[in-house]
Parts: structure tokens; sequence; C-alpha cells
């Protein structure tokens, strides 16, 4: 090390404290990256890599990005799961003795950005952080972009932390130390993809009575909420982190809140992922789900509330329904949900704005919008006040819309400020005197300089004569060469001689020059530090601000439910606190909207007295799983507080939904389809409650029929027994509609099919009874098999019904399955097929009949 020249000495000692960053290193214009980091970030980024002497026997690896771009490289290695700490020049190289002296003034993480174009303008982007004591977990959020932290503890498995966490979305998760070293919990979390894990040491964190001091004056008057010491600890971790990363004013992130998991519908993540609530399964995007169907919010705000909203369905009757006279307010009144829409499309991201304005990189732009946006407050105040809505009521209440900021910004900040708050040009004429004064001085001196080339011609006769300007040498005469001899003695300096022409300056212009430039430097500076005083001022007003986003996205949140709501001819559910869960031509929000009128309606009665298991037959493609879904979502957005796809619903409030839909395989986990299949029927046996809503679809199909068959019966009974969850069960065991006689509260429906034509026409009716038979051979025929095979299995089937029934049958069947591919062996030498048919034939081997 001693070798190396001082400045890398430099760059090393400050490298050996950010380990897990690239480190961005100020030289200049640029922002250099030396070493390991330089060769990684070369080949992620696509900068080329080249090497600078820096006093070792070998060259050191080096690349570099410009600084003024810098925001795309580190954006890209964000996005990538990267930390970036960029590290800054922190005196002024010219007065440095010796090396400049550099510091890192901010690591940029996944789970801290704040640059807008690193952020999605419709979502959260959440850091989480997670700690453990003895079986109680603790997990603390925040949102640095918007403001937000929060805390919750629950007592339970390591899978309902992760599932609590995960609900939040994170884009970087913290690990206590504690919990940095339990592999169970790592292997855990690292199945999900796209979470970015950082582990602390032990060292890292502060002593508890530490961690409460700086929470104390991170969120003044919040004592309570943190309470105990499991609570503190990770809301310790979580501002510690911060404070570590950002290095600068945290003053948006002003209120702790904290809330219990139970106050709210538990959805795990199988759950969320399987009812596609935010994301769709196929591509995991929000396009095709229910998020995506409900978003119609106008403000980003809104979007994210939404989000939240669904996230957390309501368990309280009170709360429900008064969002539901909200909704109710606005589907009422159609001219008002108009209105309302065109006052929250001037609104801009409040939040956002709130925090770049305490984080100090709001520029003057971000002022006006802030202006704007609170300009929009008192007509969307006026039109909500005189709504029948009691939340409507209270909201507008509350809502303060800011005055004296509007004023403020008004009178200081100039209506179209540029970008940059370094070069002037954004504080208003008659704000500041001083200012006013240095602006007249530059006035003054440029209309002389104006005027000059009118004097000068008139003085010389020379009619060619023009005064310029260049950055080199600033202002200048210029006298083309034939004029030469006109210039009068003595007055004028030569400065610079071009082909044509030379170039000349005056006592009097040059001291004129002089004066505009200083005005002109002065005043730059002046703009600056008034612009930060603005923004401070600002800064200081902050919570009012806050309070008043969070009252228009909820405005607007409400309003997207209603927009819905009126477009799709969505009804006001009943809410009741008994286990009713009862519908009344139900539909699939999201199947609908994409298939319109052809959606088939279907109705839905649970209670745990004598309809507490439906269990549902009938072939693929019937419409089992959607019956099951829509009855899911119709739940979920009743709870929310919207409107639901019914004709009349009474919606008995549920404390959890589970799930066991669709074939999904856990790629990263290494799980089969059977073992995902398991874990998640073992969460919804081992946590459901007689308030839960259980749908399992074809469990049991991952294995062999025996087993398969075996296993779904005893899930029912045991539900039935044992878990007394309103529980939707999907089967293609017909076997099992025998269950009806057994057990009580069981019931059988079926998804009607018709015969038509020799083909199956799936009618997509729920009806009550068990399905008759089984359609796998006209599904089969429909998916067109050689007629060949279907003729075969049509016999064998006729042979098989005529035996005696059941678990005998089913045997039988298994092994007549076998047979179907014998006899193609057997008959093979006539060779009665074409080669299209075995192509057919080949694929029919490959498929799993009871897919
Ligand atoms: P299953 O679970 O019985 O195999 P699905 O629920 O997957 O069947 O439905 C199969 C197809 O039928 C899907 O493409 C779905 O869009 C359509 N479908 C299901 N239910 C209805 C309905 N009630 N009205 C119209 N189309 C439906």
């Amino acid at each position: 090390m001693s070798n190396y020249t001082p400045m890398i000495q430099q760059y090393l000692s400050i490298k050996a404290e950010y380990q897990d960053a690239f480190l961005f290193f100020r030289l200049g214009d640029f922002y250099e990256l030396f070493f390991e980091d330089a060769k990684r970030a070369s080949e992620y980024l696509e900068l080329t890599l080249t090497g600078r002497d820096g006093g070792g026997k070998e060259r050191i690896p080096m690349c570099g990005v410009p600084h003024h771009a810098a925001d795309v490289y580190i954006g890209r290695l964000i996005e990538k799961g990267y930390k970036v700490a960029l590290c800054e020049q922190v005196e002024d190289p010219t007065q440095a003795k010796g090396v400049v002296k550099r510091e890192v003034v901010r690591v940029v993480t996944p789970g801290t950005v704040m640059e807008e174009k690193m952020l999605a303008e419709k979502e959260n982007n959440f850091l989480v952080a997670v700690t453990k004591r003895e079986d109680h977990y603790a997990i603390a959020a925040a949102d640095f972009s918007t403001g937000e932290f929060y805390v919750t503890e629950l007592s339970g498995s390591s899978e309902q932390a992760i599932d609590e966490l995960l609900a939040f979305s994170p884009k970087e998760v913290l690990l206590s130390p504690d919990l940095s070293g339990d592999e169970h919990f790592l292997n855990q979390l690292r199945g999900h993809h796209g979470v970015h894990i950082t582990l602390l040491k032990r060292e890292w964190l502060p002593a508890l009575k530490q961690i409460e001091e700086e929470l104390q004056r991170q969120f003044p008057g919040c004592e309570d909420t943190y309470g105990s010491p499991v609570s503190l600890e990770v809301a310790g971790i979580l501002h510690t982190y911060l404070q570590q990363t950002q290095k600068r004013s945290m003053a948006h992130m002003n209120r702790l809140e904290r809330y219990d998991a139970g106050q709210y519908m538990v959805l795990d993540t199988a759950a969320r992922q399987n009812l596609e609530l935010t994301a769709t399964l196929r591509d995991g995007r929000k396009k095709g789900s229910l998020l995506w169907l409900l978003d119609q919010t106008a403000t980003a705000m809104g979007s994210r509330l939404l989000k939240k909203w669904l996230d957390k369905p309501l368990l309280d009757q009170k709360q429900i329904e008064n969002r539901q006279g909200a909704v109710q307010a606005y589907v009422e009144n159609l001219i008002l949900l108009e209105e309302i829409r065109d006052h929250l499309r001037g609104v801009y991201d409040l939040e956002r704005l709130c925090a770049r304005i305490a984080y100090g990189s709001a520029n003057g732009r971000d002022l006006h919008a802030l202006r704007r946006s609170l300009e929009a407050v008192p007509a969307l105040r006026k039109r909500l006040a005189g709504t029948s809505s009691p939340t409507f009521a209270q909201l507008v209440e509350g809502m303060d819309p800011c005055l004296d900021v509007v004023k403020n910004i008004a009178r200081s900040i100039v209506e179209e400020p540029p970008i940059s708050i370094k070069e002037g040009g954004i504080i208003c004429e008659r704000y500041d005197e001083s200012l006013d004064e240095l602006r007249t001085v530059q006035r003054e001196g440029r209309s002389w300089i104006s005027q000059l080339e009118q004097r000068e011609r008139e003085a010389t006769g020379i009619r060619s004569l023009k005064v310029g300007f260049n950055k080199v040498f600033g202002y200048y005469i210029e006298v083309t060469r034939a004029n030469l001899k006109s210039i009068p003695e003595g007055r004028y300096q030569r400065k610079q001689t071009l082909a044509n022409a030379e170039r000349f300056v005056t006592p009097e212009l040059k001291e004129r020059e002089r004066l505009i430039l200083t005005a002109e430097e002065k005043s730059v500076e002046k703009e600056y530090k008034l612009f930060n005083e603005v923004r401070d001022s600002i800064a200081s007003e902050i919570s009012r601000i806050q309070k008043l986003a969070d009252q228009v996205a909820q405005v607007d949140a409400l309003h997207s439910l209603a927009v819905v709501s009126n477009r799709y001819r969505y009804v006001c559910p009943e809410i009741s606190t008994d286990d009713t869960l009862k519908i009344e031509g139900g539909r699939h929000p999201v199947v609908e909207a994409a298939v319109g009128e052809g959606f088939i309606a279907n109705d839905l009665h649970l209670d745990r007295r004598n309809r507490q298991v439906l269990l549902i037959t009938g072939p693929n493609m019937a419409g089992k799983s959607t019956y099951m879904r829509q009855s899911a979502l119709i739940t979920i957005m009743a709870q929310i507080g919207s409107f639901v796809p019914v004709k009349k619903a009474v919606i008995g409030i549920v404390d959890r939904i589970f799930t066991r839909i669709g074939a999904a395989d856990d790629l990263v986990g290494g799980r089969s389809t059977f073992m995902v299949e398991m874990d998640e029927t073992r969460q919804a046996l081992g946590q459901a409650t007689s308030r839960s809503l259980i749908l399992l679809d074809e469990v049991g199909r991952g294995t062999s029929t025996y087993d398969g068959m075996a296993l779904a019966q005893a899930i029912v009974e045991y539900i039935h027994d044992h878990v007394g969850a309103k529980t939707l069960f999907s089967t293609h065991y017909h076997e099992l509609t025998a269950l009806e006689n057994e057990l009580s509260r069981v019931v059988n429906v079926n998804a009607r099919c018709i015969e038509k034509d020799g083909e199956v026409v799936f009618l997509h009716k729920i009806e009550e009874g068990g399905a008759d038979r089984s359609y796998g051979i006209h599904v089969a025929q429909l998916a067109g098999l050689p007629q060949e095979v279907i003729y075969r299995a049509q016999v064998i089937l006729k042979g098989l019904e005529s035996r005696p029934e059941g678990v005998e049958a089913e045997r039988e069947l298994s092994m007549h399955q076998l047979d179907l591919f014998q006899y193609e062996t057997a008959v093979t030498k006539e060779d009665p097929y074409s080669e299209e048919e075995r192509k057919a034939l080949e694929s029919l081997r490959n498929w799993d009949l009871l897919n």
C-alpha cells in the first residue's frame, strides 16, 4: 500500500469502509472506479476498462462515467441489486494542500432510491428490516421516497414473518444480526426472487439506548408506538441504516406508524400470487391483475394507497361501511365523479415532492408542482363538502390547503424556472432587494453595451463596426481590416486578430464588463441562497402537506373504486359479522372485463351451519377455478370497501384467505408441484380459523390416483371436522361426491356441461349436485386427438362402466390407460397411422391426462 500514490491510498482507505458497494470516486468531472469495482462495473455497464499508474507494480484497472450522466449508470447498478457509494470532493481543489479531501456523501441502495427516474411512479419503494427474539418477529418498513415508516410485531412461524414482510414488495431487506445467522430463515427468504438481502453484523448495531434517543429525535412524540424492545430494535436498524446511507436530512420521515397484522385480512404470499391481486401469475406484471382493474386513480399517491388497501383488506365492519358510503356518494352523483377527477388530475405526487423538498433535491419546478397541486385543493374540498358521506365530511374537515405555502412559492419562484438551481433565473423580481440591485447593474451594463455599437459607429464613421461577445475574451469591438485606418488613436486596445478583421476593447468596455460579471456571479449565488431558504421554509411545513397528501390519496382511491363500480355495474355488498357468504349472480371481475357480456354469472352460498364445504366437480375447462377465484376476489373487494361484481351479496367478514390453485412450480426453491401443493395445503389446515376462506383446487392431482384421492378425502374430512373454515374444494375425483352423505356440512355442486352433436359444451354454470360423469374423453376430442384413440377410449370406458364401481374401477382405468399405448405398439405392424396421427399419439403419450 505504501507505494501507492496518496490519492490511491485515499481511495483504498475509503473503499475499505464500503466493501459492499461500488465506490464512485469523484475526480474532476468524472466518477472513477478502480480495481475490482472497475472490472465488474465495466462489464455490467459496458464501459471501457482502462488503467492508471498508481505507484504500485501494476497499472490499476479503472473505468469512469461523467458526473452529469452518473444517474443513468447508478440506476442500472441499483436495478441489478447493487449499492453505489458516492464519494465527492469536499473541498475546493484550488484551495487544497496535497490530495483533495474526499468523503462518501451518500450510499444509494435499492431500498433507498430518491431519484425520480429510478422510481416507479405508482409504486412504493420499500426498505424492510426484520428481527427476531425468541419466537417473536418484528418488522419495520420505510419508503424513503415518500416518508412512510411502519412497524409491526408478530409471534408465529418464520413463514408468517416472511409473508408479512413480502406484503410490502420490498426492494431491499435488512436482516438483524440474529437473523443474519439463521440459515433456515435466509434460505426461505432467498426463495423469493427480486428480494435484495443485506446482512448486518452485530458490531454494526448501535446500543438500544442510543437507538431510542435517535428515534425520539426522528419521530418526536412516537415513544409509545414502538413500545417493546424488539420493535425498538427493528425500527432502530431501519433508521440507522437510512442515516448511514443518506447522510442528510430525513425530515420528511416524521411519522412512525405501528400496525397490528391482526387488524387486517391475512393474505399469505401464495394467496396474493394465486389470486393475482397485484400482479399476474403469467408474467408478474400489474396488467391483468385485480389492482390493474381497480386502479383508475388520477394521482400516484392514490394508486399507491389503493395497492395498500388491496394488500390489507379490512376486518372492521364500520370501517368497511365508511368506505362504501364514500363510494356510494360518488356513484350516486356521476357529475361529482367527473368533476373530482378533473380536480385530482391537477395534483402532483405530493408525498414525493415533500420528500425531495426535505431531502434538499427539489428544484424550482418541483416547488411550482407543489404550488399548483395545493391550488387544486380548495375546489376539491368545496366539491366534496356537499356530499352525504361522513367519510368525505371528515376528510374535508381536516383538509388544509396550505395557502401560506402557495403564497410563499408564488412570490418567490418565477413561473417557469430552469431545471438547475445553481444557474440563476429562478427567483422573482421584487422578492429580494439586494438581488434586484444586482440585476439592475446587469441590465444597465448590458444596455450600455448594446448602445455601444451605435455610439462607436457614429464616432468612427465605420458602418460595419460590430460589438460581440465570446467566452475567452468577453466583449469586444470588431473592425474589418479595410476600416482599420479609421479607428480612433489610443482608445482601442487590440485583443485578437482574425483573417479579415481585428477585435478591440476599450477601458470603459472592460470596466462595464467587470461590473456585469461580478453582479451576475453575485446574483447567481444570491439566488441559490434564496432558493434554499424558500425550500427550507417549505420543508418546515412538510407534515401539514403530508397530511393533505394522505387525504387526497384517500379521495382518489375511493374515486377509483367508484369509477370501476360504475363502469362495470358493481353493487354494494351487505357486510355482516356472521359467517355467511352469499352471492347472487357473482362474476369474476378481471375475466368479465376481458370477455364482457359473455361471462356467465354464478351464485355461491357458504355458511358454517349447513354449507361449510362445497365440493365442486366437473371436467377441465368447465369453469371451476374461475368460480373459486371470483368468490375470493369478491370477498376481498368487499372488504376493501369496493362495490362488487354481483347482483346481490352478503359478505360475512373473512379473516384470512388460503389458496391452493394452479400448478405453480417453485423453481427457485427447488420444490416440485406436489410439494408446493402440500405445503400450501398444510398452511391452510394449520392456520385457518372458522372465519377463514379456503380454496383448494384439485388437491392431490400431483400424485398417483390412489394417493391423490385418499389425501383429498382426508383433507376434506379434516377441514370439516377440525378447521371449520368455509371451503371451496374442486376435484376431478367423482368418488368424493359420496362424502356429501357422510359429512353433514359438505355439499356437492358441479360445473355443468352438456353434450351437443357428440361434443361437450361448457355452460360455465355452477349448479347443485355432483357431476354425473367425466368428460375427459370429450375434452381429448376437442383437443384434436386422432379419432382412433377417442374411439378406443370410449370402448374401454364402456367396459369399465359395466364393472363394479368405485376404487376398483379407478385402478382398472389406470391400467387401461397404459393399455392404450400397448394397443398402439401391437397394431404398429399393420401400420394404421398416418405420420400426423403418429405425432399426435406421441404427444398424447407425453400428456398428463390429469392436467
Ligand atoms: P377449470 O378450473 O374447470 O378447468 P377454468 O375456471 O380454468 O376451468 O375455466 C376455463 C375457461 O372457461 C377459462 O378460459 C375461463 O375464462 C372460461 N370461463 C370460466 N368460467 C366462466 C364463466 N362463468 N363465464 C364465461 N367464461 C368462463
